[in-house]
């Protein structure tokens, strides 16, 4: 089937400006052509989709989901006491969730169990509806470590070699281990480093061997700089918490400088507070009391534009399914981008496309508008060059060919 998209404007994923009167032709799943309106004459054949006021662009590509975790405030006691078969459940509803949103990727990093594993496979056999899906199993961890109740639980070097080869062993994607402790799992340290830079680098060279990325969950300092030395891929959350009581932050900006030098990408998971503080839902004593940079953003978000300055990759991860962090709610990765980072809408727009593809190493399927790629289209209704909010309004979704949403009405 052939479908001519026709808005104001037209942002591809690599130029900084975008096309005036922009059109997409697509060919069933695949993208015929970029062109102007002025070029497509009278009576061009195939079904017109046109938005007066939208803006044409690559469908978002959201870095950090786990489809299981219910994004309720007891998000963390369900998933530790509910059944596989409740989990698969959630998950089956949140990828859908995720789809109607306009995420037309999605990179789940870290479920229990082989869950993610049935869900990716159904998708693909569309047999339910949800966006591309990249899956990295259970994530790796310390014995009593983060999120050790997902299942993989490896301490020394020669164990974390067999849990990953295990993982691609299942099919994984990417694979997720755990550098530091976090906030989610009790009794783990989220300022002290589960590995040392040497298991980390043994790991790398093991999934370079093996052809896959790693993504490491880091929030203390001492974890940031031990993935940064090893050559992790991806460094999620990279909070640079201080070990000193008597400080909150502990950022080296030698070791960002490092970061960009290695072109390793980082997944700042910068919106989970400002959904909180955007929806008014106040944050507990806890919460303030467990996670130290809440009390803090400012400076937070300081340290993310000093490595944004310095030349480090960002990509778009939002860790939905977390509590109060919904499948649906991926705009708020780039509007806090814009908002609390400060860098501009264009390059917000890029990251949660472009940079997330090339980070999961899929840019030549997705994340931008070109000829033969993936028809993976948004047209948002307004400029969000203009305004970064408006990415929230979708009138029109097309994922890998099929239109999921039109005229801001769900088809599927
Ligand atoms: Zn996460």
């Amino acid at each position: 089937m052939r479908r001519i998209l026709i808005a104001d404007q037209l942002i591809d994923g690599f130029n900084q400006t975008p096309i005036k009167n922009g059109v997409v032709i697509i060919q069933d799943e695949a993208i015929e052509a970029i062109t102007t309106y002025d070029q497509i004459g009278n009576d061009p054949e195939g079904e017109i989709i046109k938005v007066p006021g939208g803006t044409i662009m690559p469908g978002f590509i959201e870095m950090h989901a786990h489809m299981h975790c219910s994004a309720e405030p007891e998000a963390y006691d369900q998933v530790i006491s509910e059944s596989n078969e409740e989990l698969l459940m959630r998950s089956v509803e949140a990828v859908r969730e995720t789809l109607i949103s306009g995420v037309t990727t999605v990179r789940d990093l870290g479920s229990k169990n082989e869950i993610a594993f049935a869900v990716k496979k159904a998708v693909e056999e569309r047999k339910i509806n949800g966006p591309r899906l990249l899956v990295t199993g259970t994530p790796i961890t310390t014995t009593a470590g983060h999120c050790n109740f997902f299942g993989s639980e490896a301490d020394t070097a020669d164990q974390v070699i067999a849990a990953l080869r295990h993982q691609v062993k299942l099919g994984a994607d990417y694979i997720k281990i755990m550098s530091t402790g976090g906030v989610f799992t009790p009794r783990s340290n989220v300022f002290a480093a589960q590995y040392t830079t040497d298991v980390l680098r043994l790991a790398v060279e093991d999934a370079d061997r093996l052809g896959v990325r790693i993504a490491a969950h880091c929030h203390g300092t001492e974890g940031v700089i031990n993935c940064a030395e090893a050559g992790i891929h991806n460094l999620i959350h990279s909070t640079w918490l201080s070990a000193d009581p008597n400080e909150i932050w502990d950022y080296r900006p030698e070791i960002a400088d490092t970061i960009a030098e290695k072109g390793l990408w980082v997944d700042p998971t910068i919106a989970i507070a400002n959904i909180r503080i955007d929806k008014g839902i106040p944050f507990t004593d806890d919460e303030l009391l467990s996670s130290a940079g809440l009390s803090d953003l400012e400076g937070r978000f300081a340290i993310l534009k000093d490595m944004w300055d310095r030349g480090v990759k960002f990509v778009t991860g939002l860790d939905t399914g977390m509590s109060y962090v919904g499948f649906g709610d991926f705009a708020y990765t780039p509007q806090t981008m814009v908002e609390g980072m400060g860098i501009s809408e264009m390059e917000a727009i890029i990251c949660s496309t472009l940079s997330s593809a090339q980070c999961l190493g899929i840019d030549k399927e997705t994340g931008t508008l070109e000829k033969n790629k993936s028809a993976d289209i948004l047209i948002v209704d307004g400029d969000p060059l203009a305004d970064i909010r408006k990415l929230h309004d979708i009138d029109t979704i097309i994922s890998q060919g099929q239109l999921i949403k039109r005229a801001g009405k769900v088809l599927i």
